[in-house]
């Protein structure tokens, strides 16, 4: 009975292995060298695994429940640290936000040229490094924390799940879960009246081209096109019965996002993260089953376009120096870790934990349904929980909240569906949209070089403060550690 030694080692290292994830990541700041027990960093390393590979292992893992516990501790005050780590910095850099303003008023009579518009450049600067700090606190961190916490319930839950849903397929009993009259797609009514949200949409498609926050297309039809053939197989396959809009657009955030109505957006960095055609369906598919279960009109009840565009353009603002809100504001929405995804209404989008639920739930059936492998949405995602770094996916994971249930909810739907031995996962023509991307990529990437800067900030020609990079497989740790960053001087401006 190894588990039975292992478990009372455990009890005895337990108040110990409580105070050490305080302990720890205290040391870690001072010395970057994080103090753990051998068995809290062997379970801590498997939380750097995708789901896919949890999903697969977890049955053989063994770890103890104190050991579970004691991470779950650990992720939570790590968590707590990390947040708090980068709130004082926001509120350190708002300090040298103010003592700069002084200082500038005091000698504003007296200033050179050269003098005043280091000082402008500072104070610009101090900006942005305030809201980068914001967002760390406020979105990056606890998404990233988030997604080690569901890794965290897939090695603790997963195998008794993994049993159940053996049973429901045994028994027959799936067939009677929400949804499961799947061989009936296209003749079960999900939502009734899907055509009434179709001026919704257009509304806000509206508004958003008029406060500047819609990217401009892709323009190229090649592209567009074979993106709008996917989105027509996948409806074609859905319960949607409304008209299908699908553009590409020119920005190079990783995300997607359905407006009410049909109208669904894929951002050029969602293209150039894929890796197959049933990735690229998956994420299609999640969409139109928003707009099919009209998601959006279930949370919005009264509140009026107007209303929610109006507290996006102020989000923005915030988030933005100069609270500059025009032509172009999705350049301003580029810099750094935000984008589209940070100021879209989510209730407009109809994203809430049961929603996102259902709308895995229907994406996986439409992209099985219209021949794709069915993992493809779920591949997608955690390819950005895991591979693209978290701080990255901030924008994705805004509008598709990383938690456990939905993981395994999506992983027991596919279960459920019969397997089709011949399902899309490549074909040549997603293959070729790559190749003519590229280009596209690299020429709009160059376009944009200087416009954020242009459009959100009042001083030209400032040299800007690095961004925070944060690598592929990073722990987020080590973003923890990052020190209080100095903005550039008027000699390292130079470089
Ligand atoms: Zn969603």
């Amino acid at each position: 009975m190894k588990n039975l030694l292992r478990k009372s080692v455990a009890v005895i290292l337990c108040p110990v292995l409580a105070l050490l994830p305080i302990l720890g990541e205290g040391v870690a700041y001072a010395q970057q060298t994080p103090v753990r027990s051998v068995q809290t960093l062997a379970l801590r390393e498997y939380l750097q695994k995708s789901y896919m590979e949890l999903f697969e292992l977890a049955a053989k893992l063994e770890f103890s429940a104190t050991e579970i516990e004691a991470q779950r501790n650990a992720l939570k005050s790590g968590k707590d640290l990390c947040v708090g780590r980068f709130k004082t910095h926001s509120k350190q850099y708002g300090s040298q936000i103010d003592a700069a303003r002084k200082d500038l008023k005091k000698d504003t009579a007296t200033l050179s040229d050269a003098k005043r518009t280091q000082a402008h450049c500072n104070i610009q600067n101090l900006d942005l490094l305030k809201s980068e700090a914001d967002i760390l606190a406020g979105q990056a961190i606890p998404t990233a924390y988030d997604n080690l916490s569901a890794k965290l319930d897939v090695i603790q839950q997963w195998p008794a799940e993994y049993k159940q849903i053996q049973q429901d397929l045994a028994s027959g009993t799936y067939h009677t879960r929400r949804w499961g009259d799947v061989k009936d797609i296209g003749f079960r009514q999900i939502e009734p009246n899907q055509q009434d949200d179709i001026k919704r949409g257009s509304d806000a498609v509206e508004e958003m081209k008029r406060l500047g926050l819609m990217p401009p297309e892709v323009e190229d039809k090649a592209i567009q096109e074979y993106v709008r053939s996917v989105g027509d197989r996948v409806a074609k396959h859905s319960d949607l019965k409304i008209p299908l809009h699908i553009t590409v657009l020119q920005s190079r955030e990783i995300n997607a996002f359905a407006l009410p109505g049909g109208y669904l957006f894929i951002e050029r960095g969602l293209l150039e993260a894929a890796d197959d055609e049933s990735e690229l369906a998956g994420v299609i598919a999640h969409e139109i089953s928003h707009d099919t279960a009209r998601h959006s009109n279930k949370l919005m009840k009264r509140a009026t376009i107007a209303g929610i565009f109006y507290q996006a353009a102020q989000i923005a603002a915030v988030l933005l120096t100069g609270g500059v809100a025009g032509i172009g504001m999705y350049y301003a929405l580029q810099y750094g870790f935000y984008g589209l995804g940070l100021v879209l209404n989510l209730k407009l989008l109809g994203v809430s934990r049961d929603y996102e639920l259902e709308a895995d739930q229907l994406g996986v059936q439409y992209a099985w349904n219209a021949g794709y492998d069915p993992s493809g949405f779920i591949r997608f995602f955690d390819k950005m929980a895991t591979k693209k770094g978290y701080v990255n996916g901030v924008s994705w994971f805004r509008t598709h909240p990383p938690f456990y249930q939905r993981m395994v909810a999506t992983q027991r739907e596919i279960t459920f569906l019969e397997q089709k031995p011949d399902a899309t996962v490549q074909t040549s023509a997603f293959e070729q949209m790559k190749k003519e991307l590229a280009p596209i990529a690299a020429k709009a990437e160059k376009e944009e070089v200087g416009k954020p800067s242009l459009l959100i900030t009042k001083e030209e020609g400032c040299a800007p403060p690095s961004k925070i990079e944060y690598k592929p497989d990073q722990p987020i740790e080590e973003l923890c550690a990052t020190p209080l960053r100095t903005v550039p001087t008027a000699s390292s401006g130079k470089q």
